[in-house]
């Protein structure tokens, strides 16, 4: 059984992206990301100040917008419009969940696409379904980026996508398919998921259940992939895999937190990379 390190490939990849960022920087161009903080949703601020982090260490500019619970529709949406006109900056993301009474859907196509480097607007996620895109949801392709590190094929394999959220579960069961994976998706309505879930070879779980995931419900020998970023009875985080029953069922495991957190966010500096590139033509 092998863990996979999702810290070491995501350092990896933000080292890529740092190397890259220089040369852009020699040609006038300072990638630029804004990220968006409603609210005061603690487990959100860890997250935007990670995202935060990681634009400093690969050379990015980051443009922090915090608005109080209380911000209304029409602000908010005023605020993106002005981040989509603002040349030196690359990426937009608003951090979700928003607290009640505002519509993420709104906010998400009010994103210019070009800037949109979480891939969440209609028109990238149409593009991904088609398999014509410029960016992908950082988590499933961060999930990709981990596989190819590994050298885990993917093709012909059967995989198991537990979750269908817009966010990871039906991107990722897409990004699989593109990889010739048979793919199925479960959710909260599928029969027999044992049953299923025994059947992987190659095993997601975007659940948001703590240690859903039991050693009853997995093959030997199968990869198995946890996004789940939860907390335990004891308030730790943990994932939706019970990984110490299942490891040792697995040929490769990936662990909460370094593993597919990680990746998440170094995906997400690959994109906003690439959106500095396409938007001044390089
Ligand atoms: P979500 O929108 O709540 O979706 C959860 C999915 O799980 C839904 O499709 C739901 O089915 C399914 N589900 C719930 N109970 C189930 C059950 N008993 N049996 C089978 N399926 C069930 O969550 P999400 O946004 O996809 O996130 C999933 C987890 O990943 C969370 O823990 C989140 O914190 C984590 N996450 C981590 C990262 C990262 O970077 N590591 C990024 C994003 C999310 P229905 O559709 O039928 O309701």
């Amino acid at each position: 059984m092998i863990i996979i390190d999702g810290k070491k490939v995501s350092a990896e990849v933000k080292e890529q992206v740092a190397k890259e960022t220089k040369e852009l920087i020699k040609k006038g161009v300072t990638p630029g990301l804004a990220v968006i903080l409603v609210g005061d949703d603690p487990a959100s601020k860890v997250y935007v100040n990670n995202k935060k982090k990681a634009c400093e260490l690969v050379g990015f500019k980051s443009y922090e917008y915090k608005l109080p619970a209380e911000t209304t529709q029409e602000e908010l949406l005023s605020l993106v419009e002005e981040l989509n006109n603002r040349k030196e900056i690359n990426g937009i993301l608003c951090q979700l969940p928003l607290p009640k009474g505002l519509d993420e859907n709104a906010v998400i196509e009010a994103i210019s696409p070009e800037k949109d480097v979480d891939a969440f607007h209609k028109q990238n996620v149409g593009r991904i379904m088609i398999g014509d895109y410029d960016f992908l949801p950082c988590t499933p392709a961060g999930i990709m980026e981990m596989l190819k590190a590994y050298d885990i094929s993917v093709e012909g394999k059967d995989c198991v996508v537990i979750g269908r959220s817009n966010i990871v579960g039906k991107p990722m069961s897409m990004l699989l398919l593109h990889q010739n994976g048979t793919v199925t998706i479960c959710h909260s309505r599928t029969k027999n998921l044992k049953e299923v879930t025994k059947r992987a070879d190659i095993l997601v779980a975007a659940v948001g259940i703590p240690k859903f995931v039991t050693a009853d419900m997995v093959k030997d020998g199968a990869v198995v992939i946890d996004v789940g970023m939860d907390r335990d009875e004891n308030g730790k985080l943990c994932g939706d895999v019970d990984f110490e029953n299942v490891k040792d069922k697995c040929s490769y495991i990936t662990p909460v937190p370094g593993g597919v957190g990680p990746m998440t966010i170094a995906t997400l500096m690959k994109n906003t990379l690439k959106a500095a590139k396409l938007q001044n033509n390089l």
